[in-house]
């Protein structure tokens, strides 16, 4: 490399360095200021200064806890923890859309519940996943947040076995058979060889195809017995 290119990269990284330091106090002082004039507000409620109140967070832990089954190709046994509306609903969403990661927790409790209730035995737990472009996005991926905090519960793992190998479009909009087409096919799994069992966990069940193309690929692979749960179950 001569002097002058050597130069130039120094006096650049120097640059992205300066720039970088600058930006991200700047970010950090615009956003403070920006809470400063409008305050987070509870997504529930509406209380200032929270994106999700500890009252709400109380109510959360007090709502009682459903058993919803459903028969689903490919999956053993399919449990949610109640249906897609209120407080229930609300809490998925902020969880999902508004990085309210500390709902990951009393989600992942009521899953407990059910599936303590099930006579099911599981070797692992599997988040359905997110596309990187998504996730890349979003900056997490819901499903494994609330896999993760079930895992610590339970002290069963959670393994990353899942890939999406395609961008589906959203499944909102979609109806039954047009949900399957759009995922069919759009998962691979790598599981560790003799698992016997998994449990699937994701957020939201509405018409199951998402969770159906995901055992699909994970009985490919060679698992005998997958089971999933989810938070809620949307009526459709
Ligand atoms: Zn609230």
């Amino acid at each position: 490399m001569s002097p002058l290119q050597e130069e130039a990269q120094t006096s650049s990284g120097l640059f992205s360095y300066t720039y970088l330091k600058h930006a991200f106090s700047w970010k950090q002082i615009y956003h403070g200021l920006l809470d400063l004039v409008f305050p987070p507000t509870c997504l529930r409620c509406g209380r200032v200064d929270t994106s999700w109140c500890d009252a709400c967070l109380d109510e959360l832990g007090q709502l009682p806890i459903s058993q919803i089954g459903g028969d689903l190709d490919a999956i053993t046994g399919t449990v949610g923890t109640g249906w897609h509306t209120d407080l229930l609903q609300h809490a998925v969403q902020a969880l999902k859309y508004n990085n309210v990661q500390l709902l990951a927790l009393p989600l992942a409790s009521r899953l407990d519940h059910v599936i303590s209730q099930q006579p099911w035995t599981i070797d692992m737990i599997i988040p359905v996943p997110l596309h990187s472009t998504r996730l890349q996005n979003r900056g997490y991926n819901q499903a494994k947040l609330i896999a993760e905090a079930l895992s610590a519960q339970t002290g069963i793992p959670t393994v990353d076995a899942l890939h999406r190998e395609r961008n589906t479009p959203s499944q909102v909009g979609l109806n039954r058979n047009e949900r399957l087409a759009n995922v069919e096919g759009a998962f691979v799994a790598t599981v560790p060889s003799n698992t016997k069992s998994a449990l699937l966990i994701d957020d939201v069940r509405t018409t199951g195809a998402t969770l159906v193309a995901c055992a699909t690929a994970l009985k490919n692979a060679g698992i005998p017995s997958v089971y999933a749960a989810t938070i809620t179950v949307a009526e459709y």
